[in-house]
């Protein structure tokens, strides 16, 4: 793990609200393992917003990293102002990864909702030819185009493009098989349903948990998330619960409950 003072070498609106910005961090870049793994980001060095804010690594190409976020409130607001030139201190790489996605017997079916389709672009530009379905409220949201032919989905809410409804619209259209792996990020009830989905069909799934974090080294202790078959031990409750930053964010099958 490494903290950085990160030039910003580009920072544009992709989608509305939607920005993507990379940044020189050779550090990070040469201390990355790859797709699932996310920065923790301190825009300004002053007392307004002393606590960072988590991103997941949208990919990295030599020094440059990129991130995908969208604007929530103060601090993606801060970074939206950014322009190339200008520094940012950066703490990671932090985190886990996907695994399993470049063996060739494995067919991935990648799944981004909201703006946790930028862990999964990483992985989706690292595969060959996955399944990818990203879901959107509306339009103007998305970037990429609706490719099914090329086995991309998109969806949205309002069906303004792509197929209308959630992500489970999308796989409906998607035949599962025993060797298939769904790698997924977004909100939690569209994990927890992806959960669900993949338990009933006897497949593998491994999710990438977006939750509430401060410090994003187990010091802070906000990012936890229930185990499953936890339970609390006598002066511990890491049995039963598990924190997003250092054991994840990503987690296999039904190691992690949201209901
Ligand atoms: C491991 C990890 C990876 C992430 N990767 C990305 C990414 O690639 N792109 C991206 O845009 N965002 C990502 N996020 C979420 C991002 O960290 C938050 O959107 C960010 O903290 C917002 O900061 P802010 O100061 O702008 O808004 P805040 O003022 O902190 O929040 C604005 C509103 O957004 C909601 N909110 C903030 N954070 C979360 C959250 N984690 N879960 C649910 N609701 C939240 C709150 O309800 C709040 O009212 C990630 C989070 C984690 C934990």
């Amino acid at each position: 793990m490494n903290i950085e003072n990160v030039t910003i070498s580009s920072n544009k609106e992709i989608a509305m609200n939607l920005w993507r910005m990379s940044m020189n961090a050779p550090k990070i870049a040469a201390a990355y393992m790859g797709p699932g793994q996310f920065i923790n980001i301190l825009p300004n060095n002053n007392w307004e917003h002393p606590i960072r804010r988590p991103m997941s690594i949208a990919s990295v190409n030599g020094n440059n990293v990129e991130i995908i976020y969208k604007i929530f409130g103060d601090i993606t607001d801060q970074l939206s102002r950014k322009n190339s030139g200008d520094t940012i201190n950066i703490l990671g790489p932090l985190g886990n990864v996907f695994t399993e996605w470049d063996n060739k017997d494995v067919e991935p079916i990648l799944i981004g909702g909201g703006v946790g389709l930028a862990p999964i672009l990483n992985v989706y530009e690292s595969c060959r030819n996955p399944f990818m379905i990203i879901g959107a409220k509306t339009a103007s949201e998305h970037f990429m185009k609706h490719d099914p032919k090329n086995n991309i989905y998109l969806t949205t809410d309002d069906g303004s493009l792509g197929i209308a409804g959630n992500v489970m619209k999308a796989m409906d259209e998607i035949v599962l098989h025993e060797n298939s792996i769904i790698y997924a990020c977004g909100p939690e009830p569209m994990l927890h349903v992806l959960q669900k989905h993949a338990a009933n069909k006897n497949i593998r799934i491994q999710l990438s948990v977006e939750s509430y974090m401060g410090c994003g080294v187990g010091l802070c202790q906000g990012c936890v998330i229930e185990r499953q078959n936890g339970h609390v031990q006598e002066h511990s409750y890491h049995e039963k619960y598990s924190l997003v930053c250092l054991d994840g964010p990503v987690y296999k099958n039904s190691e992690v409950t949201f209901g």
